[in-house]
Parts: C-alpha cells; structure tokens; sequence
C-alpha cells in the first residue's frame, strides 16, 4: 500500500516568518506525489492548533507525517499522543528542526535559510518514505521505591509528593541529622554506584561502612548546594568575612550588625570565577531587607554580577531597593577586590555608572553557593549529565524542568543550581509528583529507536560495552554483543564506533543516512 503523508509547518518560531518564506517551503513539499495534506499552523504545540491538523489526518487515512518545526525535545508530548490516537505509529512521524538548524544559524542570510530549509524539508520527506514502523515492549516494575538522594528542603517535599502518589520513598541523607519523612530514611549513607535503568533500578547504597543494594523505580536527585568555604583571595583579606548563612544566625540571633553592611557574591573556592547562578540571591535579598527594617540607619550594600530573582522574588528586589538597599553590579572581568592592607575597604567598579567605588565596610558575608561536590560522583552513577557550573542537568527548560535526559531520574532545588528554600521546595513537589506517578505506573515502555547487533559480524571486541553510556551492551552467552533494549537510549554512539559495523540503530540505518545525506549535499547551502 502506498504511503499517504501528511506535511506539518509551525510557524510559532519569532524569528522564523521574517527570515523564511514558510508558504514556498509547504509548496516545496506538499506537491510531491503521496504527500496527501498539507497543514502551516501557528503553534503546534498548542491543543487548539492540534485538532485540525489531526482531523484532516483522518479524514485523508494519513499514515506518515512530515513536521517542520522545532526540536523534537520542545515539542508538546500532545502532539505525538493525538498522532498515537489516531493510529498513527510513532517511528513514522520525522521531525525536521527549522529554528535550530536553519534560522539560528542563518539569521543574517534570508535566502541560504531558505535554501536549506527547503532542501531539508524534501530530504525529511525522502527519509520518511524509508522509516519502518517500530514497535515499543513492556516490562513489569518490580518495585514501586522511590530513592530520594539528599533530605534538605526539596528532597523531602518530594518524598511527601511520591508517598502521595502511593510510590514507597527511601531518602538516602548523607550527614546523621534526623528529620521527619514519609517512608524510609537510611542516615550517614551515599550512592556510590546503579546498575538498570528507569522502572528497574539497582542502587548500590554505602551505608555506614557496608553498601547495600537498593531496588527502585524511580531517583530524584535533591543533593542541595553547599555555601562555599571562604578560601579565595578576598575572605583571605577579610580575616572578619562570613558565609551569607552565618551572618543570618548572628542577626536572627539579635546580634547588631555593624555596618556598612557588604553582602558580595564572591570569593570563589575553586579559585574560577563564579557562574551568575552560584549567588545565594534569595537569602541575600531577604537578609539585606530585614537588616535595613531593624537598622534602617546603617548602609547595606549588595555587590553581585547579575540578578536572578525568580517568581516575585522579583518584588523583593523592589523593595529592597525601596528600603536603601545599594545594589553594585560589576562586570564578571572585574571582580571586587581588597587590599590586605586595608581590609575593611572594598572596591569594585560599579557597571552602571562605570566608576570605581570603593566601599568600607563593617560588616562582610559571602553568598556565594558552589555547586554539592557529591553531584559529578552521583551524576556519574546513575549515568546523567552535568551542567558547566557541576550542577545536575535538567532535561528542557520548557517541557522538561525536573527531568534529566534519563527516564526515570528526576532533579530538583539546588541540585540544579542555588535556588531560595521555597523554589526548591515547589520543583521537590513537582519531582515528587513526577517520581510517583512513573513508579506507580507499574510497568516501563521501551524499544522503538534502539541499537541491533548483527551476531555474525561481531567480534566481540567489547567496544561498544565500553562506549555505551547507559550499559545496554554485553556479551551474551553466544560470546557475541547482545542490546539490553530497556537500558537503550538510542544515541548511536555504539552503531558509529563499532569497528565491525555490526551494530545498526533502527530508525537510522545507513541507508537511511545516506538518502538523506544524498539530498541535503546535493541543496544549495
Ligand atoms: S563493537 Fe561491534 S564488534 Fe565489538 S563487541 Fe560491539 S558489536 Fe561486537
Ligand atoms: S544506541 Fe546508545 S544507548 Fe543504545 S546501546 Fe548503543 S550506545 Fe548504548
């Protein structure tokens, strides 16, 4: 039976209709032969857009889709299940990235953009006349555990959430302090090692001086920051200088401050410079404004690279300045300094106004929050990625912002990058919720995009045992490479490395590949 496809263009992308003629590239397209409907709408991911585009599917027998949008990742999850609804398989719908691939990088050049968006829109098409249909299997969760590493604000609010949802929570803290939590809590115990993947997890747990392994369905990542230890340059010429989080005990304690009060989100202890989102912004609001309300006639200062506030911490900052707070941007090339021989003074170039200040001071506290050191050996272990700044890397910020790229791990608070007590507690619960609900969902989805071995030509080199981020290759009892298919992510990295070329990725076989290469080297860009 010959294909009937029906060809998608959102025009959502702000910078997309100035620099694209999106009309001339659906025509590109739609003229083709078994090319059945043609839809350019305004925002895919929106439900109200979804409808029609679904409806004209139907009623044309569509079984193939060509979309020309954005990111598959930024894509709504709705889109792909409406397709699912109406029997449309998953593996024959291709997504070509307009925004990513042909705008952004051609902003300055409207007519190469829109040469290489049409030439990829006939290559999209060319290779999803040859996709196959995949199918995805099932597997039973053999537990509903929910781990949760680190019990500070977020971690907790999350096991709440997940023991919500019916999911068992085990939060592993690694200090001994005790506090209340639903579920299980194993003190003076870090992960040191995972095996599985998301639904069937194998934890290795070090308890005490013993590990443990440890059964679960589902991580979340709740590690929390640390305030930094005052080793750089600055702290060494302030002998008096404190962490953001001592200087709040003393005030809280009824301690006067003496002021001018400096508040500064240096000195780094690593010895780099810090990235913006290492400031304790919150708290620093929060003490500056309580400070200025009990001591309203000393100076407060608040030197810092770059504000983040988030949600209507926003309306602190206001108010904050309303008060007499002095905010002092500078540029990250230029950081404060203190002369060690005079060490109540700082000086710092102010960014607004361009000038040199230099500030005495009283009192003087660091917010600066370096990421948790345990974060690269946990991210290590369960196989997820970092951010530059040694945070956990969440999924998307739009579609994905408690997920990582791994089904089944999730990541909230300051495991990410500092965040105030109550931020971190809303992603904990958002964590939470998701966490529980993959858990209890009692079985896991896989297969469709995953990595084949070719037993005859393998020779059991273990290269792609090696290279595999995610441990789905192994050596069977054939002696030749086997796919562990629910640990597979389908990145390909195995396929390309293999030196046998027994390894093909479905979805992207070679002459997959090279049908579209074919048509993108023959266009003109
Ligand atoms: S890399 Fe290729 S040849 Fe080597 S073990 Fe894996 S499948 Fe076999
Ligand atoms: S495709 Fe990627 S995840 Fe799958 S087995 Fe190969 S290397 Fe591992």
């Amino acid at each position: 039976m010959k294909a009937r496809i029906q060809v998608v263009a959102c025009k959502c992308c702000t910078q997309a209709p100035p620099l694209l003629d999106m009309n001339d590239i659906m025509s590109v397209v739609s003229d083709r032969e078994l090319v059945v409907s043609s839809m350019l709408v305004d925002g895919i991911c929106d439900s109200k857009n979804i409808r029609p585009v679904l409806e004209d599917a139907r009623n044309k027998d569509v079984d193939r889709v060509l979309v020309l949008a954005c990111q598959k990742k930024d894509f709504s999850p709705g889109l792909l299940a409406a397709y699912k609804r109406a029997g449309i398989n998953e593996f024959l719908i291709e997504f070509v990235d307009l925004r990513d691939e042909v705008v952004l990088p051609h902003l300055g050049d409207g007519k190469r953009a829109q040469a290489k968006a049409e030439t990829k829109a006939i290559a999209g098409l060319q290779r999803l006349l040859m996709l196959e249909p995949l199918e995805k299997a099932r597997e039973n969760m053999r537990t509903t555990n929910v781990v949760v590493l680190g019990g500070g604000a977020s971690g907790r609010r999350a096991a709440e959430v997940a023991a919500a949802q019916g999911a068992h929570t085990i939060i592993i803290e690694k200090s001994g302090r005790s506090f209340k939590a639903p579920g299980v809590i194993m003190p003076n115990s870090s992960l040191t090692g995972a095996k599985g993947y998301g639904g069937n997890f194998v934890l290795t747990i070090k308890a005490g001086e013993k590990p443990e392994e440890l059964e679960c369905a589902a991580v979340v990542v709740a590690t929390g920051g640390g305030w930094t230890e005052l080793k750089g340059p600055l702290a060494k010429a302030c002998k008096s200088s404190v962490p953001l989080y001592q200087l709040q005990e003393q005030f809280q304690g009824g301690a006067a401050l003496k002021g001018p009060v400096v508040i500064a989100d240096t000195p780094d202890p690593a010895g780099k410079t810090l990235a913006v989102q290492d400031f304790a912004w919150d708290e620093t609001l929060a003490l500056a404004t309580d400070i200025k309300r009990k001591q309203p006639l000393e100076e407060v200062f608040v030197v810092f690279q770059e504000m983040r506030a988030f949600g209507l911490s926003e309306l602190a900052y206001k108010e904050a300045a309303e008060l007499g707070v002095k905010f002092v941007r500078y540029d990250r090339s230029a950081g404060p300094k203190i002369d060690p021989q005079e060490p109540t003074k700082l000086s710092v170039k102010d960014l607004a106004q361009g000038d040199v200040l230099a500030i005495p001071f009283g009192t003087l506290a660091f917010a600066a929050i370096p990421a948790n050191k345990d974060n690269q050996a946990i991210a290590d272990a369960l196989r997820i990625p970092m951010s530059p700044e040694g945070g956990v890397r969440r999924g998307s910020i739009q579609r994905w912002p408690v997920s990582t790229p791994r089904p089944g791990v999730f990541v909230c608070g300051s495991a990410m990058f500092p965040k105030s007590k109550e931020t971190a507690e809303a992603e904990g619960e958002a964590a939470g919720l998701l966490a529980g609900r993959f858990a209890m969902k009692g079985t896991i989805e896989f297969g469709g995009i995953v990595a084949e071995v070719e037993q005859e030509k393998c020779s059991a080199c273990l290269t792609c045992v090696r290279t595999c981020p995610y441990e789905a290759p192994f050596i069977g009892a054939a002696g030749k490479a086997e796919i562990r298919v629910q640990a597979c992510q389908g990145c390909g990295m195995c396929a390309g490395i293999c030196p046998s070329k027994a390894i093909e990725l479905h979805g992207f076989t070679d002459d997959q590949i090279m049908q579209e290469t074919r048509t993108m080297l023959g266009g003109d860009f």
